[in-house]
């Protein structure tokens, strides 16, 4: 099974497809830790990565971003399903995305879109601190009391991401719901998409995750094994 979860900054989504990962074997492919992998890597693709990334501090182009999409599909056997983690999110990607899918004989199963109102983004991803040595995630409040405290993990300083501050947070957020629009529109269409109240405890949106990819798992095997329907 091959599933894509979206939803905008704040939402958990990284978290919930790790969960979903987990419980179904699946690849977790979350494309910006992919490619920071890709650009320690000593290829004409790694170097170019680094040095957009690393160097320049600018966002990869579409032409690389295929071409990183199809070394990993090109390195997974068929069988092993995967999570995508906020990809394919532009019109744009969406073309060669599902090109990639075609080639590698895969189908998506579900699109997962995971929906919280902007003024809770805002304050979930303003109470957002990072340590400057590892870059461990931390929540003012929870992790960590106030902006004077160490990283309980490793010890260094904290900081808030220039991009974590609301004004910032509000642009994303617009850029976010503009881009995203066309591909959800266009999983819809196709049936696939599961639209997720993604306001609540970490558990209670997993839960309500799980009831819906449960019932499509057992949709999909009983359409592979008509015999199952039948109580054979
Ligand atoms: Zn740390």
């Amino acid at each position: 099974m091959n599933i894509i979860v979206l939803g905008p900054q704040g939402s958990g989504k990284g978290t919930q497809a790790e969960i979903l990962a987990k419980k179904y074997n699946l690849e977790h492919i979350e494309m910006g830790k992919f490619l920071r992998e890709v650009a320690k890597l000593d290829t004409k693709l790694g170097h170019h990565i680094h040095e957009t990334i690393n160097l320049q501090g600018k966002l990869v182009d579409d032409i690389t971003l295929k071409k990183v999409l199809h070394v990993k599909l090109a390195d997974l056997p068929r069988e092993q399903g995967i999570i995508f983690d906020g990809v394919p999110r532009r019109q744009d990607q969406l073309s060669y995305f599902e090109d990639a899918m075609r080639e590698f004989g895969r189908k998506i199963g579900a699109v997962i879109d995971i929906k919280i109102p902007d003024e809770e983004s805002v304050n979930r991803i303003s109470k957002r601190r990072i340590c400057r040595k590892s870059e461990h995630v931390l929540i003012l409040g929870k992790d960590v009391k106030s902006e004077e405290e160490k990283c309980p993990i490793c010890g260094s300083e904290i900081f808030q991401r220039i991009d974590d501050t609301p004004e910032r947070i509000k642009t994303r957020l617009e850029i976010y719901h503009k881009d995203t629009k066309e591909v959800l529109d266009f999983y819809r269409d196709k049936g696939l998409l599961i639209e997720i109240d993604g306001v609540g405890s970490v558990e209670e949106v997993s839960d309500r995750i799980m009831k819906k990819i449960s019932a499509l798992v057992k949709k999909i095997s009983l359409e592979c094994h008509p015999g199952l329907r039948a109580g054979i």
